[in-house]
């Protein structure tokens, strides 16, 4: 992460990183930074929550402080031990750790109910017996005070009463609500009689069934961070109405020692992609997706299954910084750091992804020459690899044009190209199927250009595999999943889904140099002149599937600019 802090100017500091320099100046925190991620486990990750896990586990690490990681598991009906261990994969793969520091805000549910108990008895919280459906028509507007519960005064003795009872399981679901005791006529709609439990008969995948009253997330959050000791709780611009209530349940029990004090962020949000978890959910419970680490879904796992690294997608959030106003970040930021990323790091391969055969015809029969092919031009230590040649190869099917153009430098009937890491070749003439599709392309090479020695030049330079020796794998080129930049705005009776960029999956045949045996899933590769790929979990020793992460250039950038 050294790295990144470079690329800001020195005393350059985000706003979050100056509230946390003047408190350990102040003193205002016992000079501790201790933060925290609060995943709900009702679902995979995704790139915004990489920008939340990057900003907690960062500022930890820059100011010697601790993150912790706490699981908002105050929903049982949605969560799931699946969804709590996706999560912890995804956060240590992008390469942070929560050491022991792993919570779950139902260990807090005890201490959660005493607290309750201490607001009751304070008559600052009461047990409200108005269905849901009342308690929201009676809200009000924010200029309009809401309605008054008609059990908003009852005794004390009461509400602890019922309180108990309500947890010991004596009421259905919906029947009572423990509420805050707050202001009904607060323009703040959140400080209206907020409700702080509700009933619940459902399983929990930690607590199983020893509760039946659950915590709403505005109780659950604010004293889970006072139990933690959490110093600085960073959460999404939206949780700005709901700081005063963060505040006064804070202010309302008899806290000890440093309060936490919560701040807002502007969410990350992307165009060409949805981020909320329930469109995600909806993707993949409707099949429009193979899963969560679908290659296409902006989830850390998807990213991870594309070929992005931990590195790229840490950059991208340095890159894209903390704002205090929501705005929409280009995904070619996040496309660009994955390029910067891999042309820096990943090995060349020559690989044909539509084939044409191209027969050297003064080669001679049966011969096969290595050639050294560089592994990667940016790290040139790490030497050569071997790429057989031979008469009979295969080139990109548009790398040929019999009748071409005039700035078409790749290969047409009478014209030389490079072949790359061989020779100069010169097109003679073609062989046409039945259809008048080419079949063959026949040329002819000049012996005294072999790369490598000083040599004649031309203009185009082409890749290449050798026929007898290309290894085959299916590749998988995957492009945006929306084809617009808002998928979520649509028309009145629309869907998000109608945006889905139909050819955002196309899978190739692909023929590659022989050194690509070997690899193993999850290595990635620049196929040279095409993009960059990695090798899916699905292969096997009998199939390659490589997965494309990233075209070699923004195609989508010119193509806006038509
Ligand atoms: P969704 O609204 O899609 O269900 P969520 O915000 O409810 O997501 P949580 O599991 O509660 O999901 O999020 C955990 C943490 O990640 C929270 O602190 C939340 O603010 C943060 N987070 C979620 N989405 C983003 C985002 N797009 N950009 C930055 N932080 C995010
Ligand atoms: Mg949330």
């Amino acid at each position: 992460m050294k790295e990144e802090d470079k690329s800001k100017p020195a005393g350059s500091l985000n706003f979050l990183e100056q509230i946390i320099t003047k408190d350990l100046e102040e003193g205002n925190t016992q000079g501790r930074v201790h933060t925290r991620f609060p995943p709900e486990p009702n679902g995979y990750l995704h790139i915004g929550h990489a920008k939340s896990i990057c900003l907690n586990f960062g500022l930890a690490i820059k100011y010697n402080g601790k993150c912790n990681l706490r699981f908002d598991d105050t929903n049982p009906t949605k969560e799931s031990l699946e969804y709590v261990n996706s999560i912890k994969k995804d956060i240590r793969w992008l390469g942070f750790d929560w050491e022991e520091r792993e919570y779950y805000a139902s260990d807090y549910f005890e201490q959660l109910y005493e607290m309750a108990v201490s607001l009751i008895k304070k008559g600052r919280a009461y047990v409200c017996e108005m269905s849901g459906e009342e308690i929201a028509a009676g809200r009000g507007t924010p200029s309009t005070p809401g309605r008054i519960s008609p059990w908003r005064d009852r005794p004390v003795e009461e509400s602890l009463d019922i309180f108990e009872r309500m947890r010991n399981g004596e009421f259905p679901d919906g029947s009572k609500v423990l509420r805050a005791k707050i202001d009904m006529a607060s323009p703040n709609m959140h400080m209206r009689d907020p409700v702080m439990y509700r009933i619940m008969h459902a399983k929990h995948h930690r607590t199983d069934d020893n509760w039946c009253i659950y915590p709403m997330y505005d109780w659950a959050h604010g004293q889970s961070d006072y139990i933690e000791n959490i110093t600085h709780s960073i959460c999404t611009l939206e949780f700005e109405v709901h700081r005063p209530l963060y505040d006064w349940f804070l202010d309302n029990l008899d806290v000890a020692g440093t309060r936490p004090r919560q701040f807002e962020f502007a969410r990350l949000n992307l165009n060409y992609t949805v981020m909320s978890k329930r469109k995600l959910l909806e993707l993949v419970e409707g099949g429009y997706v193979n899963g969560w680490d679908d290659p296409r879904m902006p989830t850390i796992s998807g990213l991870r299954r594309r070929g992005y690294t931990p590195a790229a997608i840490r950059a991208f959030s340095d890159k894209v910084g903390v704002a205090k106003r929501e705005n929409v970040i280009d995904m070619a930021l996040l496309e660009h750091c994955i390029r910067e990323d891999l042309n820096k790091n990943a090995e060349r391969l020559l690989c044909v992804l539509d084939p044409v055969k191209l027969i050297i015809d003064n080669y001679p029969e049966g011969q096969t020459e290595e050639l050294e092919a560089i592994r990667n031009p940016e790290r040139p230590e790490e030497g050569h690899r071997m790429v057989p040649f031979s008469k009979t190869l295969y080139i990109e099917r548009n790398d040929f044009m019999e009748d071409p153009p005039k700035k078409f430098f790749r290969l047409s009937p009478g014209k030389e190209v490079r072949l790359k890491y061989a020779y100069i070749i010169k097109c003679e003439n073609v062989v046409k199927d039945e259809n008048g599709g080419i079949r063959e392309i026949h040329c002819t090479y000049d012996p005294e250009t072999k790369s490598g020695k000083n040599t004649r030049k031309v203009k185009g330079t082409l890749h290449w595999v050798s026929a007898d020796h290309a290894v085959e794998a299916e590749v998988r080129l995957y492009d945006r999943l929306f084809d617009v930049e808002d998928p979520t705005d649509v028309p009145e009776g629309g869907d998000f889904k109608d945006n889905m960029n139909p050819a955002s999956l196309q899978t190739a045949s692909g023929l590659i140099e022989p050194s690509v045996n070997g690899s193993a899933p999850g290595e990635r590769y620049q196929f040279e002149r095409t993009g960059y790929f990695c090798i899916d979990p699905d292969s096997s020793d009998e199939k390659l599937v490589f997965n494309r992460t990233a075209s070699l250039r923004d195609s989508w950038a010119k193509m806006n600019k038509k």
